[in-house]
């Protein structure tokens, strides 16, 4: 499968790309994770891009390209691939498609994944990783019991360092002003899929299922 995954932050892309990757195989490329190992690992990239993303801006479009033309140059020809977080804006989705007409891969999906703005400020601002299990949490919509189970195994609930509600804010922003009319010129080239993304993770991944398949 050649699927990219696009809707606003907190929209539950990474989430749906684990259960995509999970049963079908194909690996996925997030611009968010590789971004966010660099800044960890304190590389070249990472030292430039800290601040930019933990503000919520956008880093460049360069920056971003190269990633994903390492990223595919390292998948097999056979297996697809589910992009997350890239393409962002306009610049970034007219360079994708030279990239994969240039490796002859051309895209099956381009599913938007929908959800309201007031629901996407309390999915952000509410996200913790329990630094023991790497499970993602959320401190509004968690079982109390999932909570307390991460805090007894000696583990602590981590919040991203663009999780904060200025940098959710500008996130939001930056999705309305640069991906919003990207997602505008894929639907007009009618290729562009929508899914209802309310609901429980299981609920918006059979939409998806029954989108794709
Ligand atoms: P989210 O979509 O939840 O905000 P991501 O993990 O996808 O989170 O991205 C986190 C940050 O990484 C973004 O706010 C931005 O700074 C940077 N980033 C990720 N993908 C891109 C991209 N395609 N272009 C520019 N910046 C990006």
């Amino acid at each position: 499968m050649k699927i990219i995954l696009l809707g606003a932050p907190g929209s539950g892309k990474g989430t749906q790309a684990e259960n995509l990757m999970r049963d079908y195989g194909c690996p996925q490329i997030s611009t968010g994770v590789l971004l966010r190992k660099a800044v960890a690992e304190k590389t070249e990239i990472g030292k430039k891009v800290e601040e930019i993303m933990a503000r919520g801006d956008l880093v460049s479009d360069e920056i971003v390209l190269d990633l994903i033309q390492k990223s595919l140059e390292q998948i097999d020809d056979q297996i697809g691939f589910l992009l997350d977080g890239y393409p962002r804006n306009i610049n970034q989705a007219k360079s994708l498609n030279l990239v994969l007409e240039s490796i002859d891969r051309p895209l099956e999906h381009t599913v938007l994944i929908d959800v309201d703005a007031e629901i996407l400020i309390k999915r952000l601002s509410g996200r913790r990783t329990c630094s023991s299990t790497g499970k993602t949490l959320n401190i509004y919509f968690s079982p109390k019991k999932e909570i307390d189970d991460c805090i007894a195994s000696g583990g602590k609930l981590i919040q991203r360092d663009d999780d904060n509600i200025e940098s959710i804010s500008k996130r939001i922003e930056v999705y309305g002003e640069q991906t919003e009319p990207m997602i505008e010129f894929y639907r007009e080239s009618g290729i562009l899929q929508v899914v209802n993304g309310e609901g429980s993770i299981e609920e918006v991944y059979k939409r998806l299922l029954s989108k794709i398949n």
